[in-house]
């Protein structure tokens, strides 16, 4: 094996010389030293900087705070009841977050905690400037978490190419019943939900029972009844019913 004076004497250029081209080329080339904190780094917009509480949307379910690897999610809350808001209606209960802590010195960036939450409360903020002379002030409450909402980026836009959301399609259909046809349909056009008028099915008399008939619509006229013609002697009246027969012998006592 050749040792390292040998190998430079067979390149037949002194030590000297070979660092002064070795300087030479890689100082023409770009260098990829960060200025930091001079200049701020070029960070991918989705990058995992520290962990962005929006509160409104946390409903204490402690979901996060069960999956977390390292458990450093810290969550206190009460329970409050909401007085019924309608006569007769039934009081209501909803938990009332008290603490939220995410302690920064134990996490470890995972990002479980925010793929868990289903009300989309924890997010993901690129700032990473945090870091503190004592390591207890890595343990951040709700408002500093909070405050880490200012520094998230808005969502990446869909893909085109991808499925409409049902969400979406959902909300696109016309409320049930209406009779519309598809969102843009002539009533939908005009932004207003219009409702057909509902049509109440006339009772039979006496019984209490919907008479048989078309169901109504709104848009279907009732039956056209028949005229009436001849005199009003020789038209039958339905209305008072037939006397019974008289019993056998009636006539003899009455006599
Ligand atoms: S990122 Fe991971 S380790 Fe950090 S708080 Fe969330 S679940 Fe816990
Ligand atoms: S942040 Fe999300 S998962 Fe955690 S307690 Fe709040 S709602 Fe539940």
């Amino acid at each position: 094996m050749v040792s390292g004076p040998e190998h430079e004497k067979g390149t037949g250029l002194p030590g000297i010389l070979k660092g002064l081209v070795t300087t030479a080329r890689t100082a023409l080339r770009p260098t990829h030293t960060a200025e930091y904190p001079d200049v701020a780094p070029d960070l991918p917009p989705r990058s995992r900087g520290v962990i962005a509480l929006l509160e409104e949307n946390c409903t204490s379910c402690m979901l996060c705070a069960r999956e977390c690897p390292d458990w450093c999610i810290y969550i206190d809350s009460h329970k409050e009841t909401i007085p019924a808001t309608t006569e007769g209606g039934r009081e209501r209960q909803r938990n009332v977050l008290d603490r939220f802590a995410i302690d920064f010195s134990l996490c470890m960036y995972c990002g479980i905690c925010i793929e868990v939450c289903p009300f989309d409360a924890l997010h993901w903020s690129p700032q990473f400037e945090y870091s503190e002379v004592d390591i207890l002030d890595l343990l951040h409450e709700k408002d500093r978490l909070g405050g880490w909402m200012a520094t998230v980026p808005p969502p990446p836009a869909l893909d085109e190419r991808s499925a409409e959301p049902a969400e979406i399609a959902a909300a696109g259909k016309p409320p049930r019943g209406t009779g519309l046809v598809g969102a843009g349909g002539a009533a939908g056009a005009g932004g207003a939900s219009a409702r057909m008028p509902r049509t109440v099915r006339p009772r039979a008399a006496g019984t209490g029972v919907a008479a048989p008939g078309p169901q109504a619509t709104g848009s279907v006229p009732p039956p056209a009844r028949e005229p009436v013609t001849g005199t009003p002697e020789s038209v039958p009246d339905d209305s008072v019913p037939p006397a019974p027969p008289a019993a056998p012998g009636a006539d003899e006592g009455t006599a």
